[in-house]
């Protein structure tokens, strides 16, 4: 089986695709002109790509497999049942290999005028709809009301791929949205008389329970000290960027919110909840208060 590239290439090519294509798909539609163009009938076939992504992709492909990988595989098995053998091998890139500069250098002679691939794969649609919407998201956020009452809220999409569960994420999107339920919280939406902290008799919000509260003073200290927070007096978001460093952070965090009595084990009703009128969220995450 003659797999060495014996004659030189028949050709070359360079194309443009859209933009919204992925540099991986641009990479596996690479390999799949390079089978339809380059390739000499009834030969063995060597590729060579720097593209470690599409390989072992397509080494690994499932029916999960992007769809443009699908594709190659289905070109790929059409032709070993012609007998061509094909091989692939994996050369780095920008490292001196002498067929690899030059693909390399025909994709920089790429010009408005090189023919149009006219194709764009689903999974980059998909995920350029994706990025767009939370731009839309977050740009209609920071023009409304709520970015003055809130402030920026930190990507709670980092903090979901850490929680591990639906207790904890609900708990963690309240901690940043500050809406966990205190007398502060309920105050400004006429659902409680007294917004204020009996210790400190400073308005009883989840900022005060966790940065200045009195009550709370020891247990502060020790969680400052897991969270590597040097400073005592600290910003509610200085603090948030503390938690949400990392997934270790994070749980450290979420585990020492029952001890600022903020409950996350039982979300749907507690033994002080009886003291309000009315919940103006249908699961509540309450703050034990007096
Ligand atoms: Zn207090």
């Amino acid at each position: 089986m003659n797999m060495r590239p014996t004659r030189p290439l028949r050709g070359q090519f360079c194309y443009r695709i859209h933009p919204l294509n992925s540099v991986f798909t641009a990479e596996v539609l690479a390999i799949f002109q390079a089978l339809d163009e380059l390739v000499v009938p009834e030969k063995d076939i060597l590729i060579l790509s720097d593209s470690f992504s599409a390989l072992s992709s397509l080494k690994n492909i499932s029916f999960h497999s992007p769809k443009v990988i699908q594709r190659l595989a289905a070109k790929i098995h059409i032709r070993k049942n012609l007998n061509q053998n094909i091989a692939f091998l994996w050369i780095p890139g920008h490292s001196g290999v002498s067929w690899n500069e030059k693909a390399d250098s025909i994709a920089k002679q790429v010009s408005e005028f090189s023919p149009y691939i006219d194709w764009i794969v689903s999974e980059d649609i998909l995920s350029h709809l994706k990025k767009q919407s939370f731009q839309i998201i977050e740009e209609n956020y920071h023009k409304s009301k709520y970015q003055l009452l809130i402030g920026n809220i930190p990507d709670i999409l980092t903090s979901s791929k850490w929680t591990g569960n639906r207790v904890q994420d609900r708990l963690i999107a309240r901690i940043i949205s500050k809406l966990i339920t205190t007398p502060g919280l309920l105050y400004r939406f006429n659902f409680h008389l007294d917004p204020s902290c009996r210790v400190c008799n400073e308005i009883n919000d989840i900022s005060h329970i966790l940065l200045k509260c009195q009550k709370y003073a020891s247990v502060r200290v020790i969680l400052w000290r897991k969270l590597n927070i040097v400073s005592a007096n600290i910003t509610y978001d200085v603090l948030l960027s503390h938690v949400l460093a990392n997934k270790n952070q994070l749980l450290i965090f979420v585990q020492t919110l029952k001890y600022f009595d903020i409950d996350q084990l039982h979300p749907f009703g507690n033994k002080c909840f009886g003291s309000i009128v009315y919940s103006p969220f249908r699961r509540p995450l309450n703050y034990h208060w007096d």
